[in-house]
């Protein structure tokens, strides 16, 4: 038979996800297994979204809606972010997505052209190289200073001709490190000298501690060369319903909307006026979720440092990065799985060897019993 597609075949499997399945199938086969690999907040959906969304179910809103998304979703996004973002946006300028991993996808694909380079700084999440891969560019790797884990010039010499887009990530998955003002600046800088087009993935702008979240957007014109990303799986722990979106200069929506149309067509109908009434109920359920984010965040960073390890800053997303104490990190992960029961993502998933991540949107309970085991197996 003739070979499948080169091009995904280059692609990896997602590591977060292949880590936390291998977990749930060894809980399915009754080992106790604790989950700290992949980025889920443990809590419910908050009950006022979730009857939103049972109310519109009740009222028939099962069929298709606007594929960019329900006007009252957009326009509350658009709101959102003139207010709390402070860039300008309508909501013509807002594309819905089936997950803000959906919208990042659309992204590459509207703005890459085979071989066009994208700056991707590392340690990064998963999904951005295979989303530009599968778009057809080149993904450029920027090692972030491992002791700042801010910006600095040396990521000048990453840019040359072919330079298209970078991809900023604040707060960051894995490391939980919060760009300062300078860093986002010199971001900002670059892409306006060299004429560069910027992602903004700020999906965990809620689980910040002790900082101020700052969006690129707001800097300077940077809102007409910048999609930002965003989503509702971890502000309002709805991470299975699906829905994320982009707010970028209309041009680029409306070729986003293109890619969704012939793809997902749209996000869930009914789903999308849960996210209103999350945008536009009490916010006071994010910022208790936020604070108990923090509680455990405080005990899981006070232990793994008592253990000895040496932890990226931690000041936002709900997740500790820690620098495995010697040998292999995919070896170190396999044993806290195999020996101790605790599932955990290698450094090496995001182009980090040497590090592991452990995710602390897990209970109390949990994370004590966690590095327990840790502390037996490592
Ligand atoms: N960006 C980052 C940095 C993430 O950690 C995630 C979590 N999966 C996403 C985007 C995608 O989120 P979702 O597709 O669930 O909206
Ligand atoms: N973003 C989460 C993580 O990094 C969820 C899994 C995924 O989509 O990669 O674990």
């Amino acid at each position: 038979m003739k070979p499948l597609s080169r091009k995904i075949a280059a692609v990896t499997e997602s590591a977060t996800i292949a880590i936390s399945n291998k977990a749930k199938a060894m809980q399915r086969q009754g080992i106790d297994v604790i989950s700290l690999s992949i980025g889920e907040p443990d809590f419910d959906t908050p009950k006022h979204i979730t009857d939103a969304c049972i109310d519109a179910l009740n009222r028939g809103e099962t069929h298709y809606a606007p594929s960019n998304g329900i006007p009252e979703l957009t326009s509350a996004i658009a709101e959102k972010i003139v207010t709390e973002n402070k860039f300008p946006c309508t909501p013509q300028q807002v594309v819905v997505a089936p997950g803000a991993k959906q919208a990042i996808y659309e992204a590459c694909e509207v703005v890459l052209d085979p071989g066009d380079e994208t700056i991707i700084l590392t340690p990064a999440w998963v999904s951005y190289e295979p989303c530009i891969q599968i778009a057809g560019g080149k993904p450029v790797l920027h090692e972030i200073n491992q002791r700042t884990f801010q910006l600095d010039d040396s990521l000048l010499e990453k840019v040359n001709k072919k330079t298209k887009m970078i991809i900023v990530n604040s707060p960051s998955n894995p490391t939980g490190a919060v760009f300062n003002k300078t860093s986002m600046q010199l971001v900002a800088d670059l892409c306006e000298d060299k004429d560069i087009y910027a992602m903004s993935d700020e999906i965990y702008e809620k689980m910040i501690y002790g900082k101020e979240h700052l969006s690129l957007a707001s800097l300077g014109d940077m809102h007409q060369r910048t999609i930002t990303i965003n989503g509702f799986s971890k502000a309002y722990a709805m991470t299975g319903w699906r829905l994320g979106y982009a707010a970028a200069p209309k041009e680029i929506i409306v070729e986003m909307s293109k890619v969704q149309q012939h793809s997902v067509s749209q996000a869930t109908t009914f789903a999308m006026f849960g996210a209103v009434a999350a945008l536009k109920g009490d916010q006071s359920c994010v910022e208790e979720m936020r604070q108990e984010f923090d509680r455990r965040r405080r005990y899981v960073i006070t232990e793994l440092a008592a253990m000895g390890y040496e932890a990226a800053p931690a000041e936002g997303a709900f997740y500790a990065f820690v620098k495995v104490k010697g040998g292999d990190d995919v070896e170190v992960a396999s044993r806290w799985l195999e020996m101790g029961h605790v599932a955990a993502t290698p450094g090496s998933a995001f182009s980090a060897p040497g590090w592991i991540r452990l995710s602390y949107a897990a209970s109390m309970e949990k994370l004590k019993e966690a590095l327990a085991r840790i502390k037996r197996v490592e």
